[in-house]
């Protein structure tokens, strides 16, 4: 027996050493420094003030478009970009989505797409007397160009047709075709992206790489890691609504039965919100611990994060404290609309449940429909697929692609010691449709930590506009090879 212990002792301490040893020797992501930034063109603030001054606010019903904003919107771009209107070769679809064509000198290979949208989120009425600037005012203080837009996703839009114009006025002609293709309805239908897409697959066009918002670089959201990230999305979740709905004969709120509607679906819900699907570390996971892990400053979680063989779980558990964390990990489900009653002295004899669901890489939703039911487990709770938007989660562009490495390749070169990593984008963008016409698909939007995104105070950093405006040069050149 005693032999047996000191087996195990010897097991213990062997195991402790390989831990230790692949914590110690675990590299920091390599070091390096940034280029100088480019120097913003004339005229760049001005031009991004105005845009954020028209309100393009994205029309719920897509018939119901304020053509005023739109077509100023479509004024301001033909002033402001006076070049990109007489060599590119613009068209227009779905009324107000642009795509605008730069021939290259060798038409034989791959396009490069770099595409955003200038359409907005309103701001609450309520919301208005907290900003400190006006939502739709485009001023420049503090060192940022403030209004609602100014990140989602006017930050793409402005700085890529800054880029493609200061390119022109150097004489620059690329040797692939660029595709600039702006949506106009991001924020609630995305039907401009569609038409966009449907548009260039009449044409026959398959790009090498289409690069979208998305990830940013961030200095403060990885526990440990006090080096700047970039979160460059690969994948998308997929995305599924359901319905649940119960039936049962309600009556006078005087004499109410023991179970009513409303109890059932309650504890539908509760059981559904209790657990979830289980945690799984993706590739893009991995990769994304792979590269981080070795620049954490704590040694506890370098420990952890360089023996995932052993601490998965403690891992898992970690990086689940944060909501964003737990979303890169597992399969989301959320209920978002809960209807029942009519009156306060009557007890309903319907109760329904909008259920949410954002699906994880590897799953499908018909696996969430399955966890859903067996979650559940009563068959009173009426179970169906309801809205427009489902999708199965997207392949994901490799990070070993072209179009992964061109992006790492100009990050370096805007951002001193960043580490890009790729990052499982948790919402859906524009860019997923265009999937059906790339293996390149890339979401990136190179602002570091931006404020305000969807709510208050939204403002951009002129120091991040410079950097964006960079970063679009470097791809439109470094995509030339
Ligand atoms: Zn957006």
């Amino acid at each position: 027996m005693r032999k047996f212990f000191s087996f195990i002792g010897l097991v213990a301490f062997i195991l402790l050493i390989i831990i230790v040893i692949k914590a110690v020797t675990i590299t920091p992501w390599p070091h390096q420094k940034a280029d100088a930034l480019i120097a913003l063109p004339d005229s760049a603030i001005s031009h991004f003030s105005k845009a954020v001054q028209i309100a393009t606010i994205s029309p719920e019903d897509t018939t119901h478009i304020d053509s005023i904003h739109f077509n100023a919107f479509r004024n301001f771009l033909e002033q402001s970009y006076p070049l990109i209107h007489q060599k590119l070769n613009r068209t227009i679809v779905a009324g107000y989505s642009y795509v605008f064509e730069w021939k290259g000198t060798d038409t034989t290979l791959q396009p490069i797409i770099l595409m955003g949208h200038y359409d907005v989120v309103p701001v609450e009425e309520s919301a208005v007397k907290l900003w400190t600037a006006k939502p739709f005012g485009g001023e420049v203080k503090d060192s940022a160009i403030w209004g609602r837009g100014s990140i989602d996703d006017k930050s793409s839009v402005i700085p890529i047709l800054e880029a493609t114009e200061n390119l022109l006025k150097q004489g620059y002609t690329p040797k692939r075709t660029v595709l600039l293709c702006f949506g106009h309805n991001e924020e609630s239908t995305g039907t401009g992206a569609m038409a966009i897409v449907r548009y260039l697959k009449s044409k026959k066009v398959r790009a090498q790489m289409v690069v979208d918002e998305g990830g940013e670089i961030s200095t403060d959201k990885i526990k440990g890691v006090k080096r700047p990230v970039a979160f460059i999305g690969v994948a998308e979740k997929g995305y599924l609504t359901m319905e649940l709905s119960v039936e049962k004969k309600g009556g006078h709120s005087s004499i109410p039965d023991n179970e009513t509607a409303i109890d059932i679906l309650t504890k539908a819900l509760f059981k559904l919100r209790k657990q979830h699907m289980p945690d799984t570390f993706t590739p893009t996971v991995e990769e994304f611990l792979d590269r981080t892990s070795g620049s954490s400053t704590d040694f506890l979680n370098k420990m952890a994060l360089s023996n995932r063989w052993l601490f998965g779980g403690v891992v898992k558990k970690i990086m689940s404290e944060s909501a964003e964390g737990a979303a890169m990990l597992h399969t989301t489900i959320v209920p978002t609309i809960v209807e029942s009653g009519v009156r306060e002295n009557v007890v309903p004899t319907n109760a329904k449940a909008i259920v949410n669901s954002r699906v994880l890489t590897g799953e499908t939703t018909k696996d969430v429909i399955d966890f859903i039911t067996k979650t559940i487990d009563d068959n009173r709770v009426k179970i169906k697929i309801s809205g427009d938007f489902n999708t199965e989660p997207s392949a994901a562009t490799p990070f070993t692609s072209d179009a992964f490495k061109r992006i790492e390749t100009a990050v370096y070169k805007i951002e001193d010691d960043v580490i890009p990593v790729p990052f499982l984008m948790l919402g859906a963008t524009d860019s997923r449709v265009y999937r059906e016409i790339s293996d390149g698909v890339v979401n990136f939007t190179p602002v570091v930590d931006s404020k305000g995104y969807h709510g208050i105070d939204e403002r951009l950093p002129i120091k991040d506009y410079q950097k964006a405006i960079s970063f679009y040069t470097l791809i439109l050149k470094e995509a030339q090879k």
